[in-house]
């Protein structure tokens, strides 16, 4: 058997995913020596990069810009100039208008698959980071020194060793595991279809959420009059809702959405996500930090899930370009993303359940809510920074 090839960074990246790539792109003018490892076939095809549509806060799409992965997109973000929210038989409901409060746009909607794919080609002119691809990690011991991971190639076996682990591996994060971090789960019993639509009425950068008992749906507009259209369904229905024809499921997603964009005209290939929240303990061990889904895998309802991770990224970047990667990058990171953190993820998970609930009282108190928030510009206001990821800028992006 061949010996194993022996290899030193100062930061190993594992997971290729929409958060691994990221980081790798922030970490460019650090200087350091990165490795990334991606477990799939090849750079293009994690399976993050699908075909979701991803709604991007205003402040994810200005830090793309400043990354150089905009320019890359195949097709250019679809802005959001107005959201829409109701809820099935309820009164309230509010629309929210970005001109009103200032801006041209909430944020942008574009399809993970597309960013993926200009990540993935940005990944490859950086300097600094070596790929490693296909490359599954299947051990990683921890010493004084850094982390040693094995890597299994196609051509063989390899040790990597790093000052820097970052987990960046998804909710089964393997990373996390070795490194003794605990989590805790929770499992929403809803299943997320995901597909695109066209409708009578073409999109006109309106995002529509509309909450109901059997899960939330939302349509987001998409380039050329289209619509991203996502449904929650109870996972015990999912097989069934599955199994439809397009033209049953446009019949069914009509009766779930109702008439507000017309008739449904024709729905694309359909895919589907169990829904389940898991989070980290913690975000750091020696000479590990974990960041994205590992760190905190979240309902999609808040469209916070990649904003969030890529906030983890940009602030592990910008504590490495102010302060130098030291024995203390891992604690002062875990330290950097605790309230921002806090606050997605109770945002987050409180209008997962908040919505889900069928019980009268909540029934009554969202029907205010709703209202509310179409009546009292301050409430709305501290919504939109938060839904803009307007929180407090990292300092990579201060570095800017
Ligand atoms: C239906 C849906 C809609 C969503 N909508 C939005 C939205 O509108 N806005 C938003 O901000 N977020 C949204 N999200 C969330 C967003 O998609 C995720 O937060 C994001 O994709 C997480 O990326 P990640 O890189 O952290 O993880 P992943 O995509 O899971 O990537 C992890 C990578 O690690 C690799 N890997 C795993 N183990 C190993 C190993 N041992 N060795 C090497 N590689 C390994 C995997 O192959 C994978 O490519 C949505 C999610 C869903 C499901």
């Amino acid at each position: 058997m061949a010996p194993e090839v022996s290899e030193n960074v100062d930061i190993a990246i594992v997971g290729g995913g929409l958060v691994g790539s990221s980081l790798a792109c922030a970490l460019e003018r650090s200087g350091l020596s990165v490795a990334l490892i991606e477990a799939a076939e090849t750079p293009e095809a994690p399976s993050g990069f699908d075909q979701r549509k991803l709604a991007l806060a205003q402040r994810s799409i200005d830090a793309l810009g400043r990354l150089g992965v905009l320019p890359l997109l195949q097709a250019p973000p679809t802005p959001i100039r107005r959201i829409h929210v109701s809820r099935a038989g309820d009164f309230g409901r509010a629309l929210l208008d970005a001109a009103e409060f200032g801006h041209p746009a909430f944020g942008a909607v574009v399809l993970a698959q597309d960013l993926g794919l200009a990540l993935a080609k940005r990944v490859q002119s950086l300097k600094r980071t070596r790929r490693f691809c296909p490359a599954r990690v299947t051990a990683c011991r921890f010493d004084t020194d850094g982390a040693h991971l094995s890597l299994d190639l196609p051509d063989g076996a390899r040790i990597l060793s790093a000052r820097l682990v970052v987990a960046a591996d998804g909710t089964d994060s393997f990373i996390r595991h070795a490194a003794g971090i605990a989590t805790r789960s929770h499992d929403y019993g809803q299943t997320l279809f995901v597909c695109s639509l066209r409708a009578e009425k073409a999109n006109d950068g309106t995002a529509y959420e509309r909450f109901s008992g059997q899960g939330p749906v939302a349509l987001l507009p998409m380039a050329e009059g289209a619509y991203g259209a996502i449904c929650g369904v109870a996972s015990a229905d999912a097989p069934g809702i599955a199994a439809l024809e397009d033209a049953d499921y446009a019949a069914y997603f009509q009766n779930r959405f109702g008439w507000r964009v017309g008739k449904i005209q024709a729905t694309g290939k359909r895919t589907f996500y169990p829904l389940k929240q898991v989070l980290a303990e913690r975000l750091h061990a020696p000479h590990a930090v974990l960041m994205g889904n590992a760190a905190q895998t979240i309902h999609p309802i808040g469209a916070q899930g990649f904003n969030l991770g890529f906030r983890d990224a940009l602030s592990l970047a910008g504590l490495v370009l102010n302060d130098g990667l030291n024995p203390g990058t891992a604690e002062a990171y875990a330290a950097s993303r605790q309230e921002d953190r806090a606050r997605t993820l109770a945002f987050s998970d409180g209008l997962a359940r908040l919505t889900a609930n069928p019980g009268l009282p909540m029934h009554l108190l969202r029907s205010l809510a709703l209202g509310a928030l179409g009546a009292a510009p301050d409430m709305a206001a501290g919504l939109v920074s938060g839904a803009m990821g307007y929180r407090g800028a990292t300092r990579f992006e201060e570095a800017l």
